[in-house]
């Protein structure tokens, strides 16, 4: 994680950014949290696929400890709503997906469900361990009655209201592959190097950062517009990149 977050958040909003958000394995959150919120975050997303410790270990080799003080940080300073994202697997989500809606339901918390995406060195494993939202909501409304929720056109996450263990309870379905929302996008992601990607499957980033340093700004100005005309909807959900070297 980049030294000196807090600061950098603090200048980001310094400079009219609106709401910043974080998204985060919340690993040092509890240390970090109250610093964060000072510096005008608004609130977090934080990736929790299980409450299972051995199994949160082997996909993470963190520890499941350190999140779960993370998120108390994260609500007790106020970084809210927490969301928590879930990736779903075929081979345990029948425990994982009912822990987490009770976790999430008796701390007041909302919840993510996100199908697996095939990226990477881990296209293949990913691919045997998918799982379709539509199945796990399905199951989940043969228990429970949701409401769908109203969603702004770009948000990634199409929303369900429902009760959980007495409480009243958010999930999220977000379904890169069963349902994609690519028409409504409107991200954009910059990786530690500076590139610039239009898109999550777009293997052609625009290399902002040098960009930055050999153009004038009229120019660099032309050369992200032209960039972001070419924003087109991947033809296939695949990338040889690593989720984690752009940030999906
Ligand atoms: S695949 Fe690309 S266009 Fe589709 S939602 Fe992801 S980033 Fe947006």
């Amino acid at each position: 994680m980049r030294s000196g977050l807090p600061g950098f958040i603090q200048r980001l909003s310094e400079a009219g950014l609106g709401e910043i958000s974080l998204t985060t394995n919340a690993s040092r959150l509890a240390d970090m949290a109250e610093d964060l919120k000072a510096a005008s975050l608004a609130r977090v997303n934080i990736s929790l696929d299980t409450l299972n410790a051995g199994r949160f270990r082997d996909l993470t080799s963190g520890l499941l400890d350190d999140t779960l003080s993370g998120i108390e940080s994260a609500v007790a300073f106020g970084l809210t709503p927490v969301k928590l994202n879930a990736v779903l697997r075929r081979s345990s989500w029948r425990e994982d997906v009912p822990e987490l809606l009770g976790f999430a339901a008796e701390r007041g918390l909302q919840v993510r469900f996100i199908e697996l995406m095939r990226t990477g060195p881990t296209a293949d494993w990913a691919a045997g361990e998918y799982i379709s939202a539509a199945v796990v909501r399905d199951w989940l409304q043969t228990i429970v009655s949701t409401v769908p929720i109203l969603r702004s056109p770009d948000s990634p996450a199409r929303v369900d209201e429902l009760t959980w263990t007495g409480h009243l309870l958010r999930v999220g379905w977000i379904t890169p592959h069963s349902n994609p929302f690519c028409d409504g996008c409107n991200r954009l992601r910059l990786d530690s190097s500076g590139r610039l990607y239009r898109c999550l499957m777009d293997p052609d980033p625009l290399p902002l950062n040098d960009l930055m340093t050999s153009l004038p700004q009229p120019e660099l100005h032309k050369a992200v517009r032209e960039y972001m005309q070419g924003k087109r909807i991947p033809a296939v959900m695949s990338t040889a990149g690593t989720m984690a070297s752009i940030g999906g």
